[in-house]
């Protein structure tokens, strides 16, 4: 049981992110959920977490490209709950163009959220965990941090960096009792993925239907989308003590994707 154990989860307030938050709480980890979105819809999900698992839930807005914001909500977090003994990197968003029109911008947002902000999380909460000897750190990496895809250049570039910073870690933190890992699914239904399949269509002149065939399905050898509840369970198994010689390996629930 997680219970006495704080968790903050970034990019929570939706898809993979909420499912792992809530799959720390179900645990008995108090939970720091943080993210955008309409602020009835967040905090309804966050009064649920509370109520559904008998745990604190505490929302924190920063914005995953702002340093200071981040150094901020870790602080938070152990003012808050006296700890952060579990962090999850797990926001992340996607552009999908050719690399000579992509948006100068679009890459540096991508970077920073997708990469970068695993680095100020960690700087942030590390110490922490080093001080109470246990820690977690999980990162929601990608099958794009094995093998690419084209028109996904900066998305491909951070998740390959997100498993090289994993490793990093890892090995840094080895003696401290603190394991880090990252977890690399295939195509989760998402809201994230549901929003590419216009750019998709548009970046290779494809229907609908031809996207989800040929080209995200078309990876995934079981011809299954992975849901947000089988991520979830590794990462809430990736906190238990069975799992405190796992530290460092990128973790693939993909469907077979990365096996060919
Ligand atoms: P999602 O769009 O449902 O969730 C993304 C979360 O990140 C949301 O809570 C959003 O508010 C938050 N976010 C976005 N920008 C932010 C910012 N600047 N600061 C703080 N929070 C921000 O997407 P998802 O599919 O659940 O993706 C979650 C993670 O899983 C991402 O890192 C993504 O790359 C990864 N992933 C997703 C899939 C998939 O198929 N859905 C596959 C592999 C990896």
């Amino acid at each position: 049981s997680l219970q006495s154990k704080t968790a903050l989860v970034t990019g929570s307030t939706s898809g993979i992110g909420l499912g792992i938050a809530r799959a720390l709480a179900q645990a008995g980890a108090n939970v720091v959920i943080n993210g955008f979105g309409k602020t009835d819809a967040i905090e309804t999900e966050r009064a649920a977490i509370e109520s559904e698992f008998g745990v604190k839930a505490h929302y924190s807005a920063a914005d995953m490209t702002k340093p200071a914001e981040i150094a901020a909500m870790v602080a938070e977090a152990e003012q808050t709950f006296g700890a952060v003994d579990i962090l999850v990197n797990n926001a992340g968003i996607q552009y999908v163009s050719a690399i000579e029109e992509f948006p100068v911008e679009k890459w540096d947002q991508i970077i920073a959220i997708n990469l970068s902000s695993a680095f100020h999380t960690m700087r942030a909460a590390i110490p922490g965990m080093k001080s109470r000897g246990w820690g977690r750190i999980i990162n929601t990496a990608s099958a794009h941090s094995l093998v690419a895809s084209p028109f996904k250049s900066a998305y491909v570039a951070a998740k390959h960096g997100i498993a090289g910073l994993t490793k990093t870690a890892a090995l840094e933190l080895a003696t401290h009792k603190i394991t880090v890992n990252c977890i690399s699914p295939g195509y989760v239904w998402t809201p994230l993925v549901e929003a590419q399949i216009p750019d998709t269509m548009k970046a290779r002149g494809m229907t609908k239907d031809q996207v989800i065939d040929e080209v995200l399905l078309k990876a995934q050898p079981t011809k299954e989308f992975v849901t947000v509840e089988q991520v979830a369970a590794i990462a809430a198994f990736l906190c238990t003590e069975a799992a405190s010689q796992i530290t460092g390996t990128n973790l693939s629930v993909d469907g077979g994707w990365t096996a060919q």
